[in-house]
């Protein structure tokens, strides 16, 4: 034991040192960020990881439904928040489980500082992976999650359309600039299959998020396609990674990735 410190403490410290915080961001809204955040924190899971989420998304939570815990209510224990179970166990916590349907909008500035530092904050007893899916865009919460915070690192999803990218780059510097490392990027809705004729379309483009992180010299961890079958299985919350499987395999791999 070292002099003057408690085990309980130490315990804590080695705790601290294990956990690392990955934030899930995005320039845009609705290009796939909470999709893919479940989908990994599943994956992950399976894979055997000790892996926890925090839905910051103040503008619209979308984990609760995500990871099936829409009735679950957190208990705080000495002014500290338990997570709640979702899908296949994960502890997790969302601003949506603190704030009444349809007050999202009203929650701005300092008060969801204030609301997020509590989710980060909470009783993460084990865990060693913490997904942040945070809100999209590069604003107030983003900026205190990036400084108050500090995640360890960031994962970008974008769609291939041009207009997503230009923000999704905007998204990745401002991490890089104040020293969180971006581990990577992920294009998601790149390409469609058809489940009629088989034929293959590309809806938004394809490829334009592996340039992207090739001229901002970033990795690339892959690209997640567009099906019906990823919708209708994630807004369920049972997100298809979940199980093994086509739908679920490429976030798999990106998982895969994240591991290392
Ligand atoms: P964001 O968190 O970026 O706002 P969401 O994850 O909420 O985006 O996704 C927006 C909508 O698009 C959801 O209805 C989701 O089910 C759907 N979606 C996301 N990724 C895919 C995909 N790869 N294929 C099909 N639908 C998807």
């Amino acid at each position: 034991a070292v002099e003057g410190v408690s085990d309980a403490r130490i315990a804590v410290m080695a705790d601290r040192v294990k956990r690392r915080f990955i934030a899930i961001g995005s320039g845009k809204g609705g290009v796939g960020k909470s999709t893919l955040t479940a989908n990994l924190a599943v994956a992950l899971k399976r894979m055997g990881h000790k892996v926890g989420v925090v839905d910051a998304d103040v503008y619209g939570p979308s984990q609760p439904t995500l990871l099936a815990s829409e009735k679950a209510k957190p208990e705080a224990i000495d002014r500290t928040l338990q997570p709640v179970a979702g899908t296949l166990g994960i502890p997790m916590l969302s601003m949506g489980h603190l704030i009444a349907p349809g007050k999202a909008l009203a929650w701005r500035g300092l008060k969801a500082a204030g609301a997020l530092t509590e989710l980060i904050e909470a009783d993460w007893g084990d865990a060693e992976t913490i997904l942040i899916d945070l809100p999209p865009g590069t604003g107030d919460v983003q900026l205190t999650m990036i400084q108050k915070h500090r995640p360890d690192g960031a994962v970008i999803v974008s769609t291939p359309q041009d207009l997503a990218l230009i923000d999704a780059a905007r998204a990745g510097q401002l991490f890089e600039t104040a020293g969180v490392p971006v581990i990577g990027l992920v294009e998601n809705m790149s390409g469609y299959q058809c489940p009629h004729c088989g034929e293959f379309s590309d809806p938004f483009g394809q490829g334009g998020v592996e340039s992207i992180a090739a001229r901002l010299e970033l990795p690339f961890l892959g690209r997640i396609p567009l099906t019906m079958d990823i919708r209708i299985a994630s807004d369920a919350g049972n997100p298809p990674a979940a199980e093994d499987g086509a739908t679920g395999a490429p976030f798999m791999a990106v998982a895969e990735k994240l591991a290392n």
